[in-house]
């Protein structure tokens, strides 16, 4: 009988356990998917025909052309109206953009998609891991299954967006004479998308690279993980970058950079920026080394 009670307290303590494990984790990806970062920032060119059309931390990116634009990224649901005043702020047309990119469909950066996909008729573009999410309004299969019910129920999520193409890693996705290439470099998420393309700048051309996240989440794993992150990394560091970006615009010093442009005499050059680029990778590395998670 005792030995019976005892049992039972044990299984009640590893029920309790595993129970506060998993609510401190969907607690903790609630917050760093908290509508935080979308308070309104003045839109601004980067170089060339690379503009930002972000918030203050949830980045879009705006990429334009004679024959129609580019978006990368459209922040929450209700970052999507912020994105389109700041285009039309800068004289373009939404009705212009022609494909939508997405770095990964966490709903800070996939959620306003939709929105505006329905404003501009644009195609969207995804890996193959991030279409499956993005066409499920962002619930993920790697989701831990608390966080997941809370996609199917909807507390968290997105209407999903239409996704029209879906590309494989190395792929070129072309408007014109825009070129942009897809480096799918999972970690973060399975499909997590960098993108590495030309701008020129005046008698210069200068390459960009749109890093995707590489820290992890406790609520999001999957065996693989662990191995794509050394891969992206890797390929990251392969890439030539004058100028970075990241789908969190602190990451790379949004404002700090902005400021910075105003009162330079090239207003490019404080973009310039291969050294905050190598220290984010080599930030990501040590976070990798240390088995941090957020
Ligand atoms: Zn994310």
């Amino acid at each position: 009988m005792l030995l019976l009670t005892r049992r039972r307290v044990l299984i009640l303590i590893g029920v309790l356990a595993v129970l506060a494990v998993v609510l401190v984790g969907v607690g903790r990806w609630l917050n760093a998917n908290k509508v935080g970062g979308q308070g309104p920032a003045e839109p601004f060119r980067i170089a060339g025909n690379f503009y930002y059309v972000g918030a203050t931390d949830v980045a879009a990116f705006l990429i334009t052309g004679p024959e129609g634009h580019v978006v990368l990224d459209g922040g929450y649901p209700t970052t999507a109206r912020l994105i389109m005043a700041s285009i039309a702020k800068l004289g373009f047309d939404i009705k212009d953009v022609k494909v939508l990119l997405n770095s990964e469909p966490h709903p800070d950066h996939g959620g306003g998609l939709t929105v505006l996909q329905q404003a501009s008729g644009a195609q969207l573009w995804a890996s193959d891991a991030s279409a499956d999410s993005l066409a499920a309004g962002g619930d993920d299969p790697d989701g831990i299954l608390p966080l997941r019910a809370l996609f199917w129920i909807g507390v968290v999520g997105y209407p999903p967006p239409r996704v029209d193409h879906r590309f494989k890693d190395g792929d070129t996705i072309r408007v014109g004479p825009i070129a942009l290439t897809a480096h799918v470099t999972g970690g973060h998420t399975r499909g997590c998308t960098s993108w590495s393309f030309p701008v020129r700048d005046g008698e210069r051309t200068l390459n960009v690279v749109s890093a995707c996240d590489l820290g992890v989440l406790a609520t999001s794993r999957y065996p693989e993980q662990g191995a794509d992150r050394e891969r992206s990394i890797r390929v990251l560091r392969g890439l030539p970058a004058d100028i970075w970006v990241t789908c969190h615009a602190r990451w790379w010093g949004r404002y700090r950079k902005f400021v910075a442009s105003a009162a330079a005499k090239n207003p490019v050059d404080p973009f310039i920026d291969p050294e905050g680029y190598r220290a984010f990778l080599d930030a990501a590395e040590a976070e990798l080394r240390s088995g941090h998670m957020h």
